[in-house]
């Protein structure tokens, strides 16, 4: 695919009318379907521009969004490099060998896939505060990413609680393909209930994708990570 790691901040990439109204009609469902649910705050819209190339990211800015996520290392590295100055938040999102949480850590301000002790050990730092996400698997396959089960998720937040430079902001989910999301974000709640009783602040919900984030929204979604239906089909 060739990344172009173009300089940024020149204005010269040409605009995108397709992407820019894919942008504004993902934000007005957004705002929709916030109102629908009787909401006052709209959720943090994350655009998930994994396996494009920065120059979209330069376009998103340029076009208000303030808020990115990426889900492989060294991919988001040199993209959050090519686009520094543009005063982004970089949000990682996929799963994170430890090995590499130090230097991801450096470029990002959230991580929302945290699933194990050893990641947090590994993320902890007496540098700038991280915030995080923990992330549980709501499929039935213990291979995918997050923790299954209430004793896994109350272990892995007082571990979360007891990291240095590390602040737990509240859960992360993807809805599985073969369950009504709703259903599956319903046990988000319930689980991020559990959650608040251990951490009244940690309320954030990180849920809601292109196909599912006004069901998200309607459970109380603080954070959608949107891709393909704002940036369109990814590049293979
Ligand atoms: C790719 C990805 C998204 C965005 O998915 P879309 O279906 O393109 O909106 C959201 N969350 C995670 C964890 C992802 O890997």
């Amino acid at each position: 695919m060739g990344n172009e790691l173009t300089a940024t901040g020149s204005g010269s990439i040409e605009p995108d009318p397709a992407l820019l109204a894919r942008l504004d009609e993902v934000r007005d469902r957004v705002a929709q379907a916030t109102r629908d649910a009787g909401r006052s705050d709209e959720p943090t819209l994350i655009v998930v521009t994994k396996f494009h190339p920065v120059d979209l990211v330069e376009r998103l800015a340029a076009a208000g969004v303030s808020d990115v996520g990426e889900n492989r290392h060294p991919e988001a590295r040199d993209k959050a490099s090519a686009a520094e100055g543009l005063g982004l938040t970089w949000h990682f999102i996929g799963q994170l060998q430890t090995n590499k949480a130090k230097q991801v850590r450096r470029y990002v301000d959230a991580v929302h896939s945290v699933d194990r002790p050893e990641l947090l050990r590994a993320l902890s730092s007496q540098e700038r505060p991280l915030d995080v996400f923990l992330q549980l698997n709501l499929t039935s396959d213990p291979g995918r990413g997050g923790v299954v089960g209430d004793a896994a998720l109350e272990e892995l937040a007082t571990e979360a609680l007891q990291t240095e430079g590390v602040v737990l902001r509240g859960l992360m989910a993807v809805a599985p393909l073969d369950e009504p999301p709703a259903a599956a974000f319903a046990r988000v709640a319930a689980a991020s209930e559990r959650l608040r009783a251990l951490a009244p602040q940690a309320n954030a919900l990180s849920i809601g994708m292109s196909h599912d984030f006004v069901e998200a929204v309607q459970v109380g979604a603080t954070h959608l990570r949107i891709g393909t239906a704002i940036t369109g089909k990814r590049p293979t």
